[in-house]
């Protein structure tokens, strides 16, 4: 790297920005928490829990400790037991099926659709057809091992919804439950003809989980998250899980977990909220450079779809090319970085060995596994560090093109006889 790359590097994310921004919000939270010493609970976690419900157009938000508890609350509230399935797919961040194994039911994918790399409803519709049987109690039951499939869990991954009308028809059709993973999609919209109109991330199923962790659209300062749902007797629940399952102290109706949202993050993320808006904007703008300075390479660059009915919130910007590597270590020698989200399919993973996938059987999310690349996508991304990003990756791809045809030509010419 030479010392013009250096100073012209782009990071992968910026998280540095907005806090400087905001330091004087945040550090006036920072006081109030400790002048007050009201560091579990109390007005601050109320106060952000009501302004994020209304936010996404839900009734109820309960803050927790983090993504992963708020998925796994939900499960759990649901009765989501041992001897259940959850139908959800493989390339996410494996919080998604944590959740599911430890409320103690098992993962089962399907594939995602190749444009938006979102749950395919079509390959759920096929999967519940041919791969299920409806037993004489009319519970839904996978045909490989019987187990009872009882919810769908889609992830609105990369900060788009997934395509949300036709998953919730054949939820009703089948008499399962709609859990919103929600941790990559704060203020996505999703314009549902069912619910009647535009619709948040986090508005549309039972329920669903946000993630404030610090690289999140919304982000604390620390680990966080949140469950939003319109259901009371839910909302409750939830509340008692993430709470030792006590309602009064000391009182527990059910064995839960220490899984509360603390008072420091719940103002920090308070602060923030009220810039959600603007700085998806910024990234919707930053996607939309991206989209068009790619349109002419589409040849060499795949790019993930926007569906009509969807406004994402842009949480990552995702290619998928030839030689992904290549092209990373080619950005990489620039300065510029990047991420991939995610390398290995869930069902690939060691960690679910036991779930007795194979490459092969989920054939999109393998392709695109191998082929994905994350490029830097944050609000303050500057237009001058977008144009030298485009340009790197074009003249990397235009040149492996290029490379590719003189090895075909190699691979044409005619190898001299011997003689
Ligand atoms: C970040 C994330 C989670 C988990 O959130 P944590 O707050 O890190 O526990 C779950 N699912 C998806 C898709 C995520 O991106």
């Amino acid at each position: 790297m030479t010392i013009n790359d250096l100073k012209n590097s782009v990071p992968f994310l910026d998280l540095v920005t907005p806090h400087v921004e905001l330091e004087e919000q945040l550090l006036s939270v920072t006081k109030r928490v400790l002048t007050t010493a009201g560091f579990i609970g109390g007005p601050m976690v109320e106060g952000f829990e009501e302004e994020f419900a209304k936010y996404c157009g839900a009734r109820y938000c309960i803050g927790v400790n983090s993504g992963t508890d708020a998925l796994r609350f939900i499960l759990i509230a649901l009765g989501i037991e041992p001897g259940d399935a959850v139908i959800t797919v493989s390339n996410t961040f494996i919080a998604t099926t944590e959740a599911i194994s430890q409320a103690g039911a098992q993962p089962v994918f399907v594939d995602v659709d190749e444009d938006t790399c979102n749950m395919d409803p079509q390959k759920l519709s096929g999967f519940l057809e041919s791969q299920c049987v409806i037993d004489s109690q009319g519970t839904v039951r996978t045909r490989s091992n019987g187990l009872r499939v009882k919810a769908i869990l889609p992830v609105h991954l990369y900060g788009q919804p997934a395509d949300m009308d036709p998953i919730l028809e054949l939820a009703e059709r089948y008499g399962l439950m709609v859990v919103e993973d929600a941790c990559q999609a704060h203020g996505a919209m999703y314009l549902s003809k069912r619910l009647g109109g535009w619709r948040r991330a986090g508005s549309m199923g039972c329920a669903a989980a946000f993630s404030f962790y610090p690289g999140k659209n919304l982000g604390a300062c620390g680990e966080a998250g949140a469950i939003t749902t319109n259901d009371e007797e839910l909302a409750r629940k939830m509340r008692m899980l993430r709470d030792h399952g006590q309602e009064k102290k000391y009182y527990h109706l059910v064995e839960g977990y220490n899984g509360r949202l603390d008072a420091m993050q719940a103002g920090f993320l308070s602060v923030k909220l009220p810039h959600l808006d603007e700085w998806n904007r910024q990234r919707r703008a930053a996607a939309k450079r991206y989209d068009e300075c790619f349109a002419a390479a589409t040849d060499r660059i795949g790019l993930v779809r926007e569906l009509l009915t969807a406004e994402s919130a842009c949480h990552l910007y995702v290619i998928s090319v030839a030689d992904r590597d290549g092209l990373r270590e080619h950005l990489a020698s620039m300065g510029i970085g990047t991420g991939i989200h995610y390398p290995v399919p869930l069902h690939l993973q060691e960690a679910y060995r036991n779930l007795g996938y194979r490459r092969g059987d989920l054939p999109v999310t393998e392709r695109l596994a191998d082929n994905i690349v994350s490029l830097p996508m944050f609000p303050q991304l500057q237009a001058e560090q977008q144009q030298r990003v485009v340009k790197a990756v074009l003249d990397f791809v235009s040149r492996s093109a290029s490379a590719g045809v003189e090895e075909m030509h190699d691979s044409l010419r005619p190898v001299a006889q011997a003689s």
